[in-house]
This record gives C-alpha cells, structure tokens and sequence, in this order.
C-alpha cells in the first residue's frame, strides 16, 4: 500500500479554509526569505500558492544574500509587533553569515507558526498542547499516521535522521503515542539492525534510495521525508531533466507501505503551516488584538 499526503492535505487545507471564512478576519502569514537559494524559492511558492488557497494571505519578505544577520533580526522584531500579520516564517537555509539558531530564538513564539522556537520545542517535549505551534514536518507525520490508522502504542518506531525540524520531534511525538523510539543518526552502528526492526520507519537523512528492501521488515510502514533534486537523463540526446527523489528505494514498496515522494509527507507539511498560521489568527482575534 502507498500512503499518500495528498488527498489528505487537499482536505486539512479545505478544513483552514472553511474556519479562516468563518473568523471574519483572513489570517497572514508573512515568509521571510534571505537571499536566492533556488530549492526555497520553488518551496515558497508553494506555500504563498496554497495559503491562497486556504484563504490566508501570504506576504513575501524578501532580503538579499549579502543582508547582515541584524537587519535580519531588525526585520524578525518588525514582524513580532506588527499587528497585521498573525504568523511568519524564516524559510531556512540562511547564507552561511546568519546564525538560524538566533534569528529563530528572536520570533516571538506566539507567531512562531513554524514551530521552530525553542519554547515550542519545549512545549512538544512536554506534551503540553495549548498555545503551541507543533513543527508542520512531524505534525504531518503524525497526521498520516492517524489518517493510514497505523498502530502506535508498543510499536517499535525508528527515526533515520535527528535534526531539530523532523528527526528528533517525530521522536517525540511518535514516544507521546506510546512507540518504542530508536533514533539513528551517521554514527549509528549497523543501522539495518535497527531498521528490520522498524514497525515504523521514519527516513529523514537527505539520501537518495538510501533505504533498501533488506534493510526494511515485510508489511513496515515507511514514511519517507527525504527530498532530493536529482538529474535524470532525458534520453535522445535531449539536455538532463531534475525531479524530485525520496530516501527510500522504490523497490521498498513491494514488501511495506511507503509514503510516496513526492505525494506524500510534502504536501502535508504545507497543509500543517497554513493550520497552524490559522490558530495564531485565531489566537489573536481571541486575545481581542
Ligand atoms: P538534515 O539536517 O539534513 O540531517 C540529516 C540527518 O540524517 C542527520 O541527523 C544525519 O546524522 C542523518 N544521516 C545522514 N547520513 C546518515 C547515514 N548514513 N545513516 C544514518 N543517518 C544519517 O535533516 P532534515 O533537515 O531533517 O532533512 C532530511 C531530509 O528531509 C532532506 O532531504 C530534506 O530535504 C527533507 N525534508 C523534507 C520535508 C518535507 O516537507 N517533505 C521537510 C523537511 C525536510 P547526523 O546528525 O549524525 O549528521
């Protein structure tokens, strides 16, 4: 079985949608971008097509590559006061020059709808779920995991991957439901050891066709984060073509239920942005701002 995203964000989307019409006010986002690092520009547009979509409005603020990291904070500390805009986003990476951890403590955490903010970590690892921005990534995750009623409690879950945006939230998230959570990063020893093992697999490491069928136990649930651009011959002698490849090998699918790439765990993070800039709407309408 493929475990797609798309429907199911078409119907969150659809859900943010219907709430935004009915809150009086189109909650705002704002997108905050460095520079013009090419991979963020198609996932921007992305975002700005489908909160119009969901009947948010989107801005784009847009710096150039060589800003210093204060002006980027200047412009993160504009966007915490103003009151137009509901939630923003600093679409990372950022040039090297800028340190992503300061600029992300610098977002107040009430309009942190990326989630990213160390006090919404924080509240994630606690498990306490009022006024928190859950990370979209994850929260996707664990939403197709609902959707595919794939069983959670005493499930052993292993996470491929321990970045701060999917690996170690999903870890957590996956613990709060109850799994056996392994994480496995590049210094783990003999990582297929812990994959076979894997009820569910979540791939998050940024390598093409990196997880085999023999690494993989009949009937797992594999969802794959993994997004790379890769060139592909177009045959003919015609110019290379790119498309976009997952973690797993497709050859995966034959003996588990993979999340497709693309179609599946992608296009709910998007849907997992727009819900969470729709409760900083609703947030503020209810503290009356
Ligand atoms: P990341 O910061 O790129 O880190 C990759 C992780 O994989 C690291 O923890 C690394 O271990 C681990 N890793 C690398 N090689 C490994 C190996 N040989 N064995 C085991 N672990 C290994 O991670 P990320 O930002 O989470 O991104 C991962 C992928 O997900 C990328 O392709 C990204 O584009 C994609 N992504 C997709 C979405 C979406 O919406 N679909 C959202 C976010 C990210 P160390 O910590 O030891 O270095």
């Amino acid at each position: 079985m493929l475990l797609y995203g798309k429907e199911l964000a078409e119907r969150i989307i659809g859900h943010v949608k219907a709430e935004a019409e009915g809150l009086g006010i189109a909650p705002r986002l704002g997108i905050v971008v460095v520079g013009d690092y090419q991979p963020s520009q198609v996932y921007v547009k992305k975002k700005m097509e489908t909160a119009k979509r969901a009947g948010i409005e989107a801005e784009l603020f847009h710096l150039p590559h060589n800003s210093e990291e204060k002006e980027v904070l200047a412009l993160v500390q504009k966007l915490n006061r103003d009151g137009k805009i509901d939630g923003f986003i600093v679409q990372l990476p950022l040039p090297p020059h800028i340190s992503p951890d300061k600029v992300i403590e610098a977002i107040d955490p009430r309009k942190d709808v990326d989630g990213f903010h160390p006090s919404n970590m924080g509240k994630v690892l606690l498990n306490l779920k009022d006024e928190v921005f859950e990370p979209a990534t994850p929260s996707g995750i664990m939403r197709l995991i609902e959707h595919y009623k794939i069983p959670v409690s005493g499930a052993n879950a292993v996470i491929v991957g321990r970045s701060n945006i999917v690996g170690k939230p999903i870890a957590v998230m996956l613990l709060h439901g109850d799994a056996t959570v392994t994480v496995c990063h590049s210094k783990t020893r003999n990582l297929p050891e812990h994959t076979k093992r894997a009820d569910i697999l979540v791939v998050a490491a940024g390598k093409p066709f990196f997880i085999k069928p023999d690494m993989v136990k009949e009937g797992a649930y594999v969802i794959d984060v993994g997004t790379t651009r890769v060139e592909v011959e177009a045959g003919n002698g015609k110019p290379k073509t790119s498309k976009v490849v997952g973690d797993v090998d497709p050859k995966v699918q034959e003996k588990a239920n993979v999340s497709p790439v693309p179609g599946g765990v992608g296009p709910l993070t998007v849907a997992m942005l727009l819900q969470n800039t729709l409760k900083a709407a609703k947030m503020r309408k209810k503290a009356g701002k």
